[in-house]
């Protein structure tokens, strides 16, 4: 038998009629914030992403969904959504062909080469918005604030941490102070960390599996070593964040996987049911753009894991919507039911028909498997009679139409739907 790819999932039925709800409540919130949609390609020449991600990462160095096109081109799937953005801001001029701030989101598949395990997965799904053109501390708190509210929306608990994680002024120095510190210490070091001291010591701040937790208070912490701009950038990102009411945890061990951080960079955590707990990260990059060929452009932005935070919405929070069906009891009524179909089809009302005849008892067994709300049969007395019997599925009460009183029906329908919400 053949099975999906391992770490990718099938969505069906109920999940994916709330994912796809989730989605729309997303796309609203993040519209009235005036983040318009940008769609980039799932797949990117690899340097991109080398460039963009950085040669040192865990998601460039062991996660790429890589391979060689028939022209022999090196492509990746894209592992994240900043570097494509990046990438198409330069190629298509925004800068100069489009308002400044330009801000955006998108919504969509990502493919990291990770072992599998709940809450990370090989194809998962972001929410990203990316603000390009604004240096501003306020424009970075409005930007985690925007994650705040999608969060809020779905009535979700979680922390906002916070750090900075400077610039190219102060971040060198501080550099210095962590190789310094962590090279006496390669014996309590996981290999990887090992290699990292050199090439990526801010890493070894949030390693999992060397845990340098008991050794934390000693580790020195960039926040304070920043310089002047830098430290000024974070109290006024603090205050202009209390301002929208978000009340950050100030940590200094968010360094984030990816190198292309300076300044602000911070991390949702919300209870996942799982050891996954980071909903949402981000940060500001002001360099980004220019590294990879751009103008000098500053840019903050977020991603957000959709499959975590499917998880955390509440299950009643969408109601399934209300079905209604048709079945036929014998070949002379197929045609009334084809008819009705296509009558209720100019209606807002979601029906279903089932054109193989069978018997009342089966028709109606697998109505009330389907949860559908109202039947409508069409046997032999309703083909001779061109009338259609209607069954409240609920109360068991039956009643008869003509099959022309298409108008009466719907509205007996939309009345019981308007009932049926009003409850919920
Ligand atoms: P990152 O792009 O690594 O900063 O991740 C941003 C968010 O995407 C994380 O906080 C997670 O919620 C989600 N995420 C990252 N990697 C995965 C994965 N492999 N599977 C599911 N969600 C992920």
């Amino acid at each position: 038998m053949i099975k999906a790819v391992k770490g990718m999932n099938d969505l069906y039925g109920k999940d994916a009629y709330r994912w796809g709800r989730m989605e729309e409540d997303i796309k609203m919130i993040v519209q009235t914030a005036n983040y318009t949609e940008f769609r980039t390609p799932i797949v990117e020449e690899i340097a991109l992403f080398k460039r963009g991600v950085g040669e040192t990462t865990d998601v460039v160095q062991k996660e790429m969904y890589d391979f060689l096109d028939k022209k022999g081109r090196h492509i990746a799937m894209r592992p994240e959504g900043t570097a494509s953005v990046v990438r198409a801001f330069i190629e298509h001029g925004i800068s100069v062909n489009e308002p400044s701030p330009f801000k955006l989101f998108y919504i969509g598949p990502f493919f990291r080469y990770e072992k599998p395990q709940k809450g990370r997965y090989r194809q998962f799904h972001q929410l990203g918005i990316e603000i390009f053109g604004d240096d501003t501390p306020q424009m970075d708190a409005e930007m985690i604030f925007t994650a705040c509210r999608v969060l809020d929306h779905f009535k979700i608990d979680y922390e906002v941490h916070i750090n900075s994680i400077g610039c190219n002024e102060c971040r060198p120095v501080y550099k210095e102070k962590l190789i310094e510190y962590f090279s006496s210490k390669k014996d309590k070091l996981c290999e990887d960390c090992c290699k990292r001291i050199k090439t990526n010591p801010l890493r070894l701040l949030d390693c999992k599996s060397c845990n340098m937790k008991m050794e934390y208070q000693k580790v020195p912490v960039m926040i304070d070593h920043l310089c002047g701009v830098c430290s000024d950038h974070f109290e006024k990102l603090k205050k202009s964040l209390r301002i929208f009411h978000v009340d950050p945890v100030i940590d200094p061990y968010i360094v984030r996987g990816l190198d292309y951080y300076t300044r602000t960079a911070f991390e949702i955590v919300a209870d996942t049911g799982g050891s996954q707990n980071a909903v949402a990260g981000g940060g500001r990059y002001d360099n980004l753009v220019s590294d990879i060929g751009g103008p000098d452009t500053p840019a903050t932005g977020f991603a957000m894991g959709l499959e975590r935070l499917f998880d955390m919405v509440p299950e009643d929070f969408y109601q399934t919507p209300m079905v209604f069906a048709g079945y036929v009891l014998c070949e002379e009524a197929v045609d009334d039911l084809v008819h009705f179909a296509k009558h209720m089809s100019h209606h807002p009302v979601t029906f279903f028909a089932d054109y193989r005849p069978k018997k009342i008892k089966k028709a109606l067994q697998k109505a009330d498997k389907a949860q559908i709300s109202f039947v409508f049969i069409f046997g032999e007395n309703e083909a001779k009679n061109k009338t259609v019997l209607m069954k409240n599925m609920t109360t068991g009460e039956q009643k008869t139409y003509g099959q022309h009183e298409v108008m009466l029906i719907v509205r007996e329908l939309m009345d019981a739907s308007a009932e049926f919400y009003s409850k919920k």
